[in-house]
């Protein structure tokens, strides 16, 4: 292929002209694909999730294989350029575009290789959840990733990663084996708890800051290949029985069982009755993986007059997907979002309030609970730290663009956050939004932060990789 001279933007913030011959050198050097607008295939490489996010880089670098990410990490440091790196492209701030500059589209490694004897499985950094779950699902195995299928590991594990079997086996960085990195140097580095460990100890958290993985090793554990899940519905009009039912199970279930509190206008799905739709729902979405689901949910199954029960044994995968129509791409989405140590009474009253002010008919409010095995480790084990979490909370603003009442949507999401922040201890780098600034980040890793600036420096010291949540290298 033949791309002329070309204007990308630089890490100084200005544009740096790159000649034919030297877009041509990079060509050959890369075995996978580059792309520019209007190429066939670079529609899906700029897609992200949140259309309210979306920015358009000049260059897309497509690699198959580590030596084109080499490659292409050597350019962008040798020119100046402003780089990203799309894993799965669901980041909220849509931090996988460099505007502009050069973005590295990983979905061509999307290899996954399942030890069953050993339960490990190592994947291509381009893989979402789904491609990690239907392998190691063959062999009764599962990662611990997160709940909607369509979202792409890389970006989640480095931010942390929390799932359904999050409660049993801690964040997914905490189930992190080994990864294959290349740093801003362009050497290729292998991480873990021997090798590199600063290295490793940052990635488990730090995000984009340290490099590009290539590829990760997660440990994996015996789930399913069925559990018990699903979601059970009922009218917002019952949300206090509901949320007093939620904190009642929440504190006594077993690790195995993970429980989801949603309130939401209900969407015009076929599972729930037609004179339900767009009018106020809360709901529970459960995963069992263990023994006794039955018991352990009878608290959930006492309330009366639910709208559906869709909570039934199925595959753990159908779980995992369960709620990827209800995350389509392009819609404007807006999250704020906090860690929260327990459901006391008047978290859970603000909360509701919240939650029942609801603006647009796409957004929801959610609790999602994590207490367990994350809690058991050290602070300072892995970037991530937010050993204190027992639950997560969410006010997730989503609305079709053009939609006039958008600033009322905007508005609700930041209010109801507002009401809720003071019983924070801590927030979730991988839920922030684009204005968020650099002190929220920093909050993100609470301690953890001046060691995880000091890791940035030594791999990273002219911050090339900053488009992200960026960690700013210590001077
Ligand atoms: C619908 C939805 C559901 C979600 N559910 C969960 C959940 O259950 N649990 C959870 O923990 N989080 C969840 N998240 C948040 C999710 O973890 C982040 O949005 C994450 O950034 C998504 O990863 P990605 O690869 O798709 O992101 P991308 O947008 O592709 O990348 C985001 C950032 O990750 C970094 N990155 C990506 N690839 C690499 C790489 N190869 N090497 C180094 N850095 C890289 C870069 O900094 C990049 O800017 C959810 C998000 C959405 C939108």
């Amino acid at each position: 292929m033949s791309i002329g001279s070309i204007d990308i933007a630089a890490l100084d913030g200005g544009q740096v002209n790159v000649s034919a011959d030297q877009v041509g050198a990079l060509a050959s050097a890369v075995g996978g694909q580059l792309l520019r607008a209007g190429d066939a295939g670079w529609d899906d490489a700029v897609l992200i999730w949140n259309g309210m996010a979306a920015q358009v880089p000049a260059l897309v670098v497509r690699p198959s294989a580590t030596a084109d990410v080499v490659a292409a990490v050597r350019f962008a440091a040798d020119h100046g350029l402003l780089l990203s790196v799309k894993g799965g492209g669901h980041n909220i701030a849509g931090t996988s575009m460099a505007p502009g500059g050069l973005t590295l589209d990983m979905s061509l490694l999307r290899d996954v290789a399942v030890d069953p004897a050993a339960k490990l499985a190592t994947v291509g950094a381009g893989c979402l959840i789904r491609h990690v779950d239907g392998a190691t699902q063959e062999h009764g195995l599962a990662a611990v990733l997160g709940f909607v299928s369509e979202t792409g590991v890389a970006g989640l594990t480095v931010g942390g990663g929390f799932g359904y079997l999050t409660r049993r086996f801690g964040w997914t960085v905490d189930n992190l084996e080994d990864v294959e990195v290349v740093t801003a140097d362009g050497q290729v580095r292998t991480a873990n708890r021997d090798e590199n460990a600063d290295l490793f100890w940052a990635l488990r958290g730090g995000g984009g800051n340290l490099g590009v993985v290539t590829r990760f090793t997660y440990r994996l554990h015996e789930v399913g290949p069925t559990v018990t899940a699903g979601m059970i519905v009922w009218s917002a009009e019952h949300v206090d029985d509901v949320m007093a039912a939620y904190k009642e199970l929440t504190e006594s279930a077993p690790r195995e069982l993970t429980a989801v509190l949603t309130v939401r206008m209900a969407p015009p799905a076929p599972f729930l009755p037609a004179e339900w739709h767009g009018k106020e729902i809360v709901a529970m979405v459960v995963c069992h993986s263990g023994e006794d689901a039955e018991a352990d949910l009878a608290v959930v199954r006492r309330l009366p007059g639910p709208i559906a029960d869709l909570i039934t044994q199925k595959p753990y995968v159908a779980q995992q997907a369960m709620l990827d129509a209800t995350q389509p791409k392009g819609p404007h989405y807006y999250w704020k979002s906090e860690f929260i140590p327990g459901l006391s009474d008047d978290f859970l009253t603000a909360y509701r309030d919240g939650a029942l002010r609801v603006t647009s008919p796409m957004s929801q409010s959610v609790i999602f609970h994590l207490a367990g095995a994350l809690n058991e480790h050290a602070a300072d084990d892995g970037a991530m730290g937010n050993r204190d979490a027992a639950y997560v909370t969410a006010f997730a603003g989503c609305w079709p663009p053009p939609d006039p009442r958008s600033a009322e949507h905007l508005a609700w999401v930041r209010d109801s956050w507002e009401t809720v922040r003071r019983f924070s201890t801590g927030n979730y780098v991988n839920f922030q939004v684009a204005d968020d600034d650099a002190g929220r980040t920093a909050a993100a890793y609470g301690p953890n932060y001046d060691r995880l600036q000091q890791v940035k420096a030594a791999y990273d010291p002219g911050n090339l990789f900053r488009v992200n949540r960026n960690v700013a290298p210590r001077p």
